[in-house]
């Protein structure tokens, strides 16, 4: 605790019922009190933690607004230090001065995240939740609010935990081998220290596989969707986005630019373009349309392709759908309602759904299917989430590591050469909870943040 005393306003400027500024440092009490005077005559520094005080808050011309002051006691703090939190009634200026007056009484200002990385400097939380907390601030979706809360409740923590104590004890007997090859330690057990080194392997690759479905759940899905003229592409659209988004006429070609929207469909958020029909045309306008929807394309990471099922299909169905095969992809085949003449899917391996955009009938259908397609059903609320690229980067070379390990093991390297492969996972596994993290990459993680928290 010898860093010094700092303080921020910790809620948004405007005109709010209350403001307050947070002070947090060993001195947080004491520089409360020069500042705040409770109508009771108590100080802050007098009472117990965990109580309130209501008075005022004075600078040199004297009251600056009536306040609450709100005491925490090192290490029971959302820092770990001593907290004192004041509020006053939340006019941006009333906010503003009592902070200048907080500074003026010894506090410094809060660097970006200074609060949260303090936390993480007193143990209080390990870099995995930390991160957590922006996701936490910013989302945006529940299924994004949900995915922050489970990992700062410490799923992820939890699970890498699990893994790491796993390589230690592999980094142990390998140590124990290497270290004293004289003793009779007996063989190392190879099949125990595969199986070992296997389930570690086994428990990153399933964290690695599902972080594009968080990701997905975190910050959508670019999605596309594609089909030629009149099937029911910007019927579709308006369904999924609840309004009238895109015109619809029965006239072919009336969609020309891309038209977007972001929109939930169960927990997905879909960054949804609806496009022109493709087809070829005369048209300028049209064609530099049809040229917008190919680009919109080749950029999605979904493509939803529409189909009119009332209508036989036809060789140009075939050719669209070999434009979109490289992608994930949904085949829609729309207009259920009427009578259909596409009777099955095109190709059993393509995810097929019979709706109509029109009616909304098939809608659940379609939810299931892109829940399937993005994997987001595989992730439930206690799922190990890995959050930022970061942790995906040394969730990945931890992998490296063990599988490098394990191949190192089964063609007879030396046991010493292992151990340094086991040792190279561990540390890459430090690095991603915090554990032995450099100060560059914790600023560069704590910039990141609002001041303020
Ligand atoms: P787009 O050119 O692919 O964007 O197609 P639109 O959404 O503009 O629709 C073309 C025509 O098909 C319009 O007359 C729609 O009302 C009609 N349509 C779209 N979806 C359905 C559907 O599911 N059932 C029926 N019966 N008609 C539909
Ligand atoms: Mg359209």
């Amino acid at each position: 605790m010898s860093e010094r005393t700092i303080a921020a306003i910790a809620t948004p400027l405007g005109e709010a019922s209350i403001g307050v500024i947070r002070i947090s440092g060993e001195d947080a009490f004491i520089i409360a009190d020069k500042i705040f005077k409770g109508v009771s005559g108590k100080k802050i520094a007098e009472i117990d933690g965990y109580t309130a005080l209501f008075g005022e808050v004075q600078n040199d011309d004297g009251r600056i607004d009536e306040a609450v002051a709100l005491k925490f006691v090192s290490p029971k703090s959302y820092t770990g230090e001593n907290v004192v939190e004041i509020s006053v009634h939340g006019g941006t200026l009333m906010v503003k001065e009592t902070l200048r007056a907080v500074l003026k009484s010894g506090a410094v200002l809060a660097a970006p995240g200074e609060f949260t990385k303090r936390a993480f400097l007193n143990g209080k939380l390990d870099l995995v939740k930390a991160e957590s907390v922006m996701g936490l601030i910013k989302a945006r979706s529940l299924s994004e609010l949900k995915i922050s809360r489970s990992v700062h409740g410490g799923a992820t923590s939890k699970q890498l935990e699990a893994i790491e104590k796993n390589i230690v004890s592999a980094a142990a007997s390998i140590a124990a081998y290497c270290d004293y090859p004289e003793e009779d330690l007996g063989e190392i057990n190879e099949d125990t220290f595969i199986k070992e080194l296997t389930a570690v392997s086994n428990s990153l690759k399933k964290m690695l596989n599902e972080y594009d479905a968080g990701k997905i759940l975190r910050e959508g899905i670019e999605t596309v969707i594609i089909g030629r003229p009149n099937v029911g592409k910007s019927t579709l659209m308006n369904l999924l986005s609840g309004q009238t988004r895109s015109i619809v006429t029965d006239v072919a070609g009336t969609t020309r630019d891309i038209i977007e929207d972001t929109v939930m469909l169960g927990d997905v958020p879909l960054n949804l373009a609806d496009t022109a029909g493709i087809r070829e045309s005369a048209d300028v306008v049209e064609k530099v349309g049809v040229d917008l929807a190919r680009q919109k394309l080749s950029n999605s990471q979904l493509v939803l392709a529409v189909f009119d099922a009332s209508d036989k299909p036809s060789r140009k169905d075939i050719e669209l759908l070999e434009e979109c095969k490289d992608k994930p992809l949904i085949v829609i085949l729309n207009k259920c309602d009427k009578n259909c003449k596409y009777t099955e899917a095109f190709s059993k391996d393509i995810e097929t759904v019979k709706m109509s955009a029109k009616s909304g009938e098939g809608i659940e259908a379609l939810r299931d299917a892109v829940a399937r397609v993005t994997r987001t059903e595989q992730l439930s609320p206690d799922s190990a989430i890995l959050v930022s690229e970061r942790q995906r980067q040394l969730a990945e070379n931890a992998l490296v590591s063990i599988d490098e390990a394990i191949y190192g093991i089964k063609s007879g390297v030396t046991p010493d050469a292992v151990g340094v492969c086991v040792d190279q996972a561990l540390n890459s596994l430090y690095e991603l909870t915090g554990k032995r993290v450099t100060e560059t990459v914790t600023e560069e993680i704590f910039s990141k943040f609002c001041v303020g928290k």
